[in-house]
């Protein structure tokens, strides 16, 4: 019992008292033991993290967040090199893009009923009457996601992927009716 309360008293001076006042030693001595460790160890280790983590997300948020609002500038700074940088480019783009299509889409796409579709359909392109299949077939909208067409199936048809391309985000009216409004061009 005594034994353990001097432990504890230890351990406290040390993380107290003594890591603080010298960073780098405790960097090196967990680098050190970091190294020592077999492959299993530290696979070991990184898994009881997750778990804490895990089985903490109270503190885990804390900490996470806790410095996020402690750190408004630098947190920006951070999200603002990471927009810039190609990855993060990338992936702001993807996450616009498809955020803006379901928004205006109005939820996602039932590709089931959209092949049900198909077979009421005979299977064939809505504009040149190609024979399709699952692989050939091409989701279109009607009324163009573009312009307030929604992803509901009175507003999806099959097209096969040339007439798609050609059709691009005209509505069907205007390419059947051959109105240049739309931008029709040829
Ligand atoms: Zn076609």
């Amino acid at each position: 019992m005594r034994f353990e309360i001097v432990r504890i008293r230890k351990l406290a001076y040390t993380s107290l008292c003594y890591e603080p006042l010298h960073p780098e030693e405790i960097k090196a001595k967990r680098k050190n033991d970091w190294a020592k460790k077999t492959p299993e160890e530290r696979q070991l280790a990184n898994k009881n993290v997750t778990v804490w983590h895990q089985e903490h997300p109270e503190k885990t948020n804390d900490w996470h967040y806790g410095w996020e609002k402690k750190n408004p500038e630098k947190r920006m700074r951070s999200v603002k090199k990471y927009r810039s940088s190609p990855r993060g480019i990338v992936a702001g783009r993807r996450k616009t893009k498809r955020h803006m299509h379901l928004v205006r889409a109005g939820g996602l796409l039932d590709l089931v009923l959209f092949y049900q579709k198909c077979e009421r359909l005979d299977w064939h392109c809505q504009l040149c009457g190609k024979i399709l299949d699952e692989s050939t077939a091409t989701v279109d909208h009607i009324v163009p996601v573009s312009k307030g067409g929604t992803n509901d199936i009175e507003n999806l048809q099959p097209l096969c992927l040339k007439c798609n391309a050609k059709k691009g985000n005209r509505p069907m009216s205007l390419y059947v009716t051959g109105n240049n409004e739309g931008g029709l061009n040829g």
